[in-house]
Protein backbone atom coordinates (compact mmCIF):
# COMPACT_ATOMS: atom_id res chain seq x y z
CA UNK A 1 0.00 0.00 0.00
CA UNK A 2 1.43 3.75 -0.53
CA UNK A 3 2.17 3.42 -4.18
CA UNK A 4 2.23 7.39 -5.37
CA UNK A 5 1.94 8.37 -9.11
CA UNK A 6 1.85 11.81 -10.36
CA UNK A 7 1.18 11.89 -14.58
CA UNK A 8 1.92 14.78 -16.50
CA UNK A 9 0.40 16.89 -13.84
CA UNK A 10 -0.35 20.41 -14.05
CA UNK A 11 -1.51 22.57 -11.60
CA UNK A 12 -2.16 26.89 -11.36
CA UNK A 13 -4.16 28.29 -8.88
CA UNK A 14 -5.34 30.87 -10.95
CA UNK A 15 -5.34 30.11 -15.04
CA UNK A 16 -3.19 31.16 -17.19
CA UNK A 17 -0.79 31.03 -14.45
CA UNK A 18 1.29 27.71 -14.16
CA UNK A 19 2.81 26.29 -11.10
CA UNK A 20 2.99 23.05 -11.61
CA UNK A 21 4.47 21.87 -15.38
CA UNK A 22 4.58 18.51 -16.32
CA UNK A 23 5.48 16.69 -13.04
CA UNK A 24 5.91 13.24 -13.41
CA UNK A 25 6.54 10.93 -10.22
CA UNK A 26 6.78 7.29 -9.27
CA UNK A 27 7.04 6.51 -5.37
CA UNK A 28 6.78 2.66 -4.92
CA UNK A 29 5.37 1.69 -1.31
CA UNK A 30 7.42 2.28 1.50
CA UNK A 31 10.25 4.32 -0.79
CA UNK A 32 11.63 7.67 0.35
CA UNK A 33 10.66 10.18 -1.92
CA UNK A 34 12.86 13.87 -1.47
CA UNK A 35 11.37 17.51 -3.02
CA UNK A 36 13.97 19.91 -2.35
CA UNK A 37 14.03 23.23 -4.58
CA UNK A 38 13.81 27.01 -3.70
CA UNK A 39 10.77 28.61 -1.79
CA UNK A 40 8.25 29.15 -4.09
CA UNK A 41 9.39 26.35 -6.45
CA UNK A 42 6.02 24.91 -5.79
CA UNK A 43 6.94 22.13 -3.45
CA UNK A 44 4.04 22.40 -0.89
CA UNK A 45 1.51 22.63 -3.37
CA UNK A 46 2.64 19.67 -4.63
CA UNK A 47 2.18 17.75 -1.38
CA UNK A 48 -1.22 19.33 -1.19
CA UNK A 49 -2.65 17.75 -4.51
CA UNK A 50 -1.90 14.73 -3.09
CA UNK A 51 -4.67 14.82 -1.06
CA UNK A 52 -6.81 16.86 -2.89
CA UNK A 53 -6.88 20.25 -1.07
CA UNK A 54 -6.60 21.24 -4.71
CA UNK A 55 -7.92 19.51 -7.96
CA UNK A 56 -5.19 19.36 -10.30
CA UNK A 57 -5.66 20.82 -13.73
CA UNK A 58 -4.52 18.29 -16.15
CA UNK A 59 -2.97 15.08 -15.89
CA UNK A 60 -3.02 12.13 -13.07
CA UNK A 61 -2.70 11.57 -9.55
CA UNK A 62 -3.09 8.08 -8.22
CA UNK A 63 -2.56 6.29 -5.08
CA UNK A 64 -2.36 2.29 -5.70
CA UNK A 65 -3.70 2.44 -9.13
CA UNK A 66 -6.48 4.63 -8.32
CA UNK A 67 -6.95 8.23 -9.23
CA UNK A 68 -7.64 10.26 -6.57
CA UNK A 69 -10.46 12.10 -7.87
CA UNK A 70 -12.42 8.76 -7.64
CA UNK A 71 -11.18 8.39 -3.65
CA UNK A 72 -13.57 9.76 -0.84
CA UNK A 73 -11.74 12.76 1.12
CA UNK A 74 -12.44 10.46 4.00
CA UNK A 75 -9.94 7.55 2.49
CA UNK A 76 -7.49 9.90 1.56
CA UNK A 77 -7.19 11.33 4.80
CA UNK A 78 -6.74 8.32 6.38
CA UNK A 79 -4.47 7.56 3.89
CA UNK A 80 -2.23 10.59 3.83
CA UNK A 81 -0.49 12.06 6.95
CA UNK A 82 0.71 15.34 7.04
CA UNK A 83 3.18 17.27 9.35
CA UNK A 84 3.53 20.78 8.53
CA UNK A 85 6.45 23.38 9.52
CA UNK A 86 4.81 25.42 11.86
CA UNK A 87 2.54 23.40 14.66
CA UNK A 88 0.39 25.36 16.59
CA UNK A 89 -0.26 23.28 20.29
CA UNK A 90 -3.45 22.95 22.53
CA UNK A 91 -2.33 24.24 25.79
CA UNK A 92 -2.53 21.34 27.00
CA UNK A 93 -0.07 18.23 28.04
CA UNK A 94 1.71 16.40 25.26
CA UNK A 95 -0.73 13.32 25.44
CA UNK A 96 -4.19 15.24 23.93
CA UNK A 97 -1.75 17.63 21.75
CA UNK A 98 -0.86 13.68 20.53
CA UNK A 99 -3.97 12.25 20.29
CA UNK A 100 -6.33 15.03 19.39
CA UNK A 101 -8.29 14.31 16.82
CA UNK A 102 -8.11 10.41 17.11
CA UNK A 103 -11.66 10.14 18.02
CA UNK A 104 -12.97 7.84 21.13
CA UNK A 105 -9.11 8.42 22.99
CA UNK A 106 -9.85 8.65 26.70
CA UNK A 107 -7.39 9.38 28.91
CA UNK A 108 -5.61 6.12 29.27
CA UNK A 109 -5.58 5.45 25.42
CA UNK A 110 -3.94 8.75 24.66
CA UNK A 111 -1.16 8.20 27.05
CA UNK A 112 -0.77 4.22 25.86
CA UNK A 113 -0.52 5.97 22.58
CA UNK A 114 1.51 8.45 23.05
CA UNK A 115 3.93 5.93 24.53
CA UNK A 116 2.85 3.29 22.59
CA UNK A 117 5.00 0.96 19.66
CA UNK A 118 7.00 3.65 16.87
CA UNK A 119 5.77 6.84 18.78
CA UNK A 120 7.51 5.87 21.97
CA UNK A 121 10.53 4.87 20.04
CA UNK A 122 10.17 8.60 18.80
CA UNK A 123 9.38 9.94 22.05
CA UNK A 124 11.47 8.55 24.12
CA UNK A 125 14.49 8.66 22.56
CA UNK A 126 14.74 12.20 23.75
CA UNK A 127 17.39 13.33 26.16
CA UNK A 128 14.49 15.40 27.49
CA UNK A 129 12.37 12.56 28.70
CA UNK A 130 8.93 12.48 27.11
CA UNK A 131 7.53 9.80 28.20
CA UNK A 132 7.41 11.08 31.80
CA UNK A 133 6.04 14.09 30.91
CA UNK A 134 3.17 13.00 28.21
CA UNK A 135 0.40 13.99 31.34
CA UNK A 136 2.25 17.26 32.12
CA UNK A 137 0.08 20.33 31.49
CA UNK A 138 1.45 24.26 30.73
CA UNK A 139 4.20 22.62 29.19
CA UNK A 140 7.16 25.34 27.37
CA UNK A 141 7.96 23.35 24.28
CA UNK A 142 10.84 24.12 22.04
CA UNK A 143 10.31 24.52 18.48
CA UNK A 144 12.11 20.94 18.00
CA UNK A 145 9.71 19.32 21.02
CA UNK A 146 6.75 20.63 18.83
CA UNK A 147 7.60 19.60 15.46
CA UNK A 148 8.34 16.26 17.51
CA UNK A 149 4.36 16.21 19.07
CA UNK A 150 3.20 16.62 15.12
CA UNK A 151 5.02 13.65 14.29
CA UNK A 152 3.97 11.54 17.34
CA UNK A 153 0.48 12.78 16.42
CA UNK A 154 0.41 11.77 12.42
CA UNK A 155 2.04 8.60 12.95
CA UNK A 156 -0.59 7.90 15.61
CA UNK A 157 -2.78 8.07 12.88
CA UNK A 158 -0.57 5.35 11.10
CA UNK A 159 -1.19 6.46 7.70
CA UNK A 160 0.55 4.22 4.44
CA UNK A 161 1.68 8.07 3.25
CA UNK A 162 3.58 10.47 5.55
CA UNK A 163 4.41 14.41 4.11
CA UNK A 164 6.82 15.85 6.11
CA UNK A 165 6.36 19.34 4.48
CA UNK A 166 9.01 21.69 5.61
CA UNK A 167 8.24 19.84 9.46
CA UNK A 168 12.06 20.69 10.35
CA UNK A 169 13.06 23.87 7.96
CA UNK A 170 12.33 25.91 10.94
CA UNK A 171 14.84 24.23 13.40
CA UNK A 172 18.57 24.72 13.60
CA UNK A 173 20.30 21.62 11.67
CA UNK A 174 21.32 19.99 14.94
CA UNK A 175 17.48 19.41 15.88
CA UNK A 176 16.51 18.51 12.05
CA UNK A 177 19.08 15.79 11.77
CA UNK A 178 18.07 14.22 15.02
CA UNK A 179 14.36 14.74 14.16
CA UNK A 180 15.56 13.46 10.91
CA UNK A 181 17.93 10.23 11.82
CA UNK A 182 15.03 9.02 14.36
CA UNK A 183 12.14 8.86 11.84
CA UNK A 184 14.55 7.39 9.58
CA UNK A 185 15.50 4.30 11.77
CA UNK A 186 11.80 3.59 12.96
CA UNK A 187 9.83 5.10 9.52
CA UNK A 188 11.26 2.11 7.10
CA UNK A 189 8.30 0.56 4.93
CA UNK A 190 6.23 3.47 4.84
CA UNK A 191 5.80 5.72 1.69
CA UNK A 192 7.16 9.33 2.49
CA UNK A 193 7.63 12.57 0.91
CA UNK A 194 10.24 14.58 2.34
CA UNK A 195 9.96 18.24 1.11
CA UNK A 196 12.83 20.65 1.83
CA UNK A 197 14.49 23.83 0.93
CA UNK A 198 17.77 22.48 1.49
CA UNK A 199 19.67 18.81 0.32
CA UNK A 200 21.44 19.05 3.51
CA UNK A 201 17.82 18.12 5.30
CA UNK A 202 17.88 14.90 3.72
CA UNK A 203 19.09 11.76 5.30
CA UNK A 204 17.61 8.80 3.14
CA UNK A 205 16.10 9.23 0.40
CA UNK A 206 15.33 6.70 -2.50
CA UNK A 207 15.03 9.50 -4.90
CA UNK A 208 15.13 13.04 -4.77
CA UNK A 209 13.55 15.07 -7.06
CA UNK A 210 14.90 18.76 -7.45
CA UNK A 211 11.88 21.50 -8.40
CA UNK A 212 12.24 24.78 -10.10
CA UNK A 213 9.81 26.91 -10.56
CA UNK A 214 7.28 24.39 -11.07
CA UNK A 215 9.30 21.84 -12.73
CA UNK A 216 11.58 18.79 -12.49
CA UNK A 217 14.90 20.13 -13.19
CA UNK A 218 16.97 17.31 -11.53
CA UNK A 219 16.36 14.01 -10.18
CA UNK A 220 18.33 11.33 -8.72
CA UNK A 221 19.47 9.26 -5.82
CA UNK A 222 20.99 11.10 -2.59
CA UNK A 223 24.60 10.53 -4.03
CA UNK A 224 24.20 11.62 -7.23
CA UNK A 225 22.50 15.11 -6.10
CA UNK A 226 25.26 15.33 -3.65
CA UNK A 227 28.51 14.35 -6.45
CA UNK A 228 26.44 17.41 -7.87
CA UNK A 229 26.56 19.40 -4.70
P1 LIG B 1 7.27 26.10 -2.04
O1 LIG B 1 6.59 25.14 -1.14
O2 LIG B 1 8.25 25.47 -2.97
O3 LIG B 1 7.87 27.27 -1.31
P2 LIG B 1 4.59 26.79 -2.87
O4 LIG B 1 3.98 25.57 -3.39
O5 LIG B 1 4.24 27.24 -1.49
O6 LIG B 1 6.17 26.72 -3.03
O7 LIG B 1 4.25 28.00 -3.84
C1 LIG B 1 4.47 27.93 -5.25
C2 LIG B 1 3.90 29.17 -5.90
O8 LIG B 1 2.48 29.17 -5.74
C3 LIG B 1 4.39 30.48 -5.29
O9 LIG B 1 4.56 31.40 -6.34
C4 LIG B 1 3.28 30.88 -4.38
O10 LIG B 1 3.24 32.28 -4.24
C5 LIG B 1 2.06 30.37 -5.10
N1 LIG B 1 0.97 30.01 -4.17
C6 LIG B 1 1.06 29.17 -3.11
N2 LIG B 1 -0.13 29.05 -2.50
C7 LIG B 1 -1.00 29.81 -3.19
C8 LIG B 1 -2.39 30.08 -3.07
N3 LIG B 1 -3.13 29.54 -2.11
N4 LIG B 1 -2.95 30.93 -3.98
C9 LIG B 1 -2.21 31.48 -4.97
N5 LIG B 1 -0.90 31.26 -5.14
C10 LIG B 1 -0.30 30.44 -4.27
P1 LIG C 1 -6.59 13.77 10.57
O1 LIG C 1 -7.51 13.93 9.40
O2 LIG C 1 -6.54 12.37 11.02
O3 LIG C 1 -6.80 14.73 11.69
P2 LIG C 1 -4.13 15.22 9.85
O4 LIG C 1 -3.95 15.88 11.14
O5 LIG C 1 -2.94 14.65 9.19
O6 LIG C 1 -5.15 14.02 9.95
O7 LIG C 1 -4.73 16.27 8.84
C1 LIG C 1 -6.03 16.69 8.87
C2 LIG C 1 -6.33 17.41 7.59
O8 LIG C 1 -5.83 18.75 7.69
C3 LIG C 1 -5.64 16.85 6.36
O9 LIG C 1 -6.33 15.80 5.75
C4 LIG C 1 -5.56 18.04 5.48
O10 LIG C 1 -6.76 18.22 4.76
C5 LIG C 1 -5.38 19.18 6.47
N1 LIG C 1 -3.96 19.55 6.58
C6 LIG C 1 -3.04 19.02 7.38
N2 LIG C 1 -1.84 19.58 7.19
C7 LIG C 1 -2.00 20.49 6.23
C8 LIG C 1 -1.14 21.41 5.55
N3 LIG C 1 0.16 21.49 5.80
N4 LIG C 1 -1.66 22.21 4.60
C9 LIG C 1 -2.96 22.14 4.33
N5 LIG C 1 -3.82 21.30 4.92
C10 LIG C 1 -3.36 20.48 5.85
Amino acid sequence: RGHVRFEAVEFGYDAGQPILKGIDLDVPPGTTLAVVGPSGAGKSTLARLMYRFYDIGSGRITIDGQDIRAVTQDSLRAAIGIVPQDTVLFNDTIGYNIAYGREGAGEADIAAAARGAAIAGFIERQPEGYATRVGERGLKLSGGEKQRVAIARTLLKNPPILILDEATSALDSRTEAEIMETLEAIERGRTTVVIAHRLSTIVHADQIVVLEAGRVVERGSHADLLAHG
